[in-house]
């Protein structure tokens, strides 16, 4: 395996920041405007990770393309990080968005399509019985307070180096004694973890039933493979393993299908087989409308009922006056039957898969010992875990030491010089219904450009 020289490294790296900013310079001029009023000149603090001295201004963005405000065209490969991941401005939300924003944008009340929605949610993901917030994050909280709430336990278990949204109980990893820390980087601990979290590492079953013996774990939070850390598949078995720990000790399972709808069309869950108890998901489907949802059995309806929570009014904290809005159920259905269809699912993943391959080919020919995964229509390159670095990682700790810093932040940039956005924190890239082979043949041929500059 050849090693990056270091040196001409960040000689590359100097070389596209100087490009970058040659070819930038009205997002250079809006971002010197905007720190006269924005935190960091961002008005999301995630803005400043994205490769450049500056985030580049999105001018446009249409189908599986983004234009900027310097008019450089990007494929893009982030889909904003999952939220557009049925393509930006996808025709039929556009439409359903437009009209329903012509009869009724927010009422606090039902609307015809919410119980649309909610069955195309059953039908996809097998669970009965939904509610719906404005974000995933949302999601996650309230069934966090649901858990709680109906097995009076005050835990929940979460797997090292997970991302489930701002939930202040799921900001927290191991440290090199095993011991729970707050995560890296997270501001003002809010909670107690040692008060509210387990965490033990991804695919180590012996692991959580030592940490489900103690009895005090409510429910645990997990995405099917962890995304946000690179891609960590799951062992075979692993899930059932999961499941059959929960049962034994009385724990609800919640699976966090936020990222891995990327699997097809009922997520993982729907794919796999899982059985979770409830469900969590937001970001795309409702084409980027804001809209979070969770399904439940319906035992844990059952049990939710029982304590009589509908009684408790406005302050049970599962609620929010913009939540379950009209404009948020119409872009859903219209998302869900028209445009993330099966079928759609079934493209992606041809896509994404000659994606995967055309760049495993680019890595092994470069000789770095990078690593591609993929889930669906999701893929991740990475370098290699292990003494060696000659295997994808077996859990979040080592996708996480195995992180390259200097060299993910050298391929971003590389890339998004010649015209091709990866999602930022690492790098990710993800299909939509618009994405075309152009467009994979677009990010193969910058990729070539960016490693040849590397190792040629
Ligand atoms: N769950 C997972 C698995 C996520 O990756 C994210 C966001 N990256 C969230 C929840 C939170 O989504 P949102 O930011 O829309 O609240």
């Amino acid at each position: 395996m050849s090693v990056v020289d270091r040196n001409r490294l960040g000689k590359l790296v100097q070389a596209e920041t100087a490009r970058f900013v040659a070819t930038h310079p009205a997002a250079r001029s809006a971002f010197e405007r905007a720190r006269g009023s924005q935190l960091a000149g961002v008005p999301m603090n995630w803005m400043t990770r994205w490769p450049g001295s500056y985030p580049v201004v999105a001018a446009a963005a249409a189908g599986s393309r983004l234009t900027d405000v310097d008019g450089h065209d990007y494929v893009d490969f982030c889909l904003g990080d999952t939220g557009a991941m049925a393509g930006h401005c996808p025709a039929p939300t556009v439409a359903a968005v437009a009209a329903q924003a012509a009869v009724a944008i927010t009422t606090m009340l039902p609307s015809p399509d919410a119980a649309t929605v909610s069955e195309l949610l059953r039908n996809r993901f097998g669970l009965p019985l939904w509610q719906f917030t404005l974000t995933a994050t949302d999601a996650n909280r309230f069934v966090l307070r649901l858990a709680r709430e109906i097995t009076g336990r005050s835990k929940v278990l979460v797997f090292d180096h997970c991302y489930h949204g701002t939930v202040d109980e799921t900001a927290a990893t191991l440290d090199e004694h095993g011991a729970v820390v707050r995560r890296p980087g997270s501001l003002g601990p809010q909670v107690d973890l040692a008060a509210t979290t387990r965490v033990v590492p991804f695919n180590d079953l012996a692991a959580v039933r030592r940490a489900l013996a103690h009895g005090d774990v409510a429910c645990v939070l997990t995405e099917p493979a962890l995304t946000n850390v690179g891609i960590v598949l799951p062992d075979e078995g692993f899930h059932a393993g999961l499941r059959a720990l929960c049962d034994a000790h009385g724990v609800l399972l919640v699976i966090d299908e936020t990222h891995t709808i990327c699997a097809g069309p009922g997520g993982y869950t729907a794919a796999f087989g899982l059985r979770p108890d409830l469900l969590t998901i937001g970001k795309p489907i409702a084409g980027g409308i804001p809209i979070g949802a969770y399904g439940m059995t319906a035992e844990v309806a059952a049990r939710v009922l029982a304590r009589d929570i509908p009684q408790l009014t406005d302050v049970n904290g599962l609620d929010g006056t913009l939540a379950a809005n009209p404009v948020s159920f119409a872009a859903a259905r219209a998302t869900l039957t028209e445009v993330l269809t099966p079928a759609a699912f079934s493209r992606m993943t041809a896509l994404a898969a000659r994606f995967e391959a055309e760049a495993a080919e680019l890595f092994a020919a470069a000789g770095l010992g990078w690593h591609t995964v993929r889930l669906g229509c999701r893929v991740e390159y990475m370098a290699g875990a292990g003494a060696r670095g000659d295997r994808p990682a077996h859990d979040g700790a080592e996708a996480a030491a195995a992180f390259d810093e200097a060299l993910d932040a050298y391929l971003h940039l590389a890339l998004l010089n010649r015209g091709v956005l990866m999602t930022p924190f690492h790098m990710m890239a993800l299909m939509s219904p618009a994405t075309t082979d152009d467009d994979v043949t677009a990010h193969t041929e910058a990729l070539r450009a960016a490693l040849a500059a590397l190792t040629g």
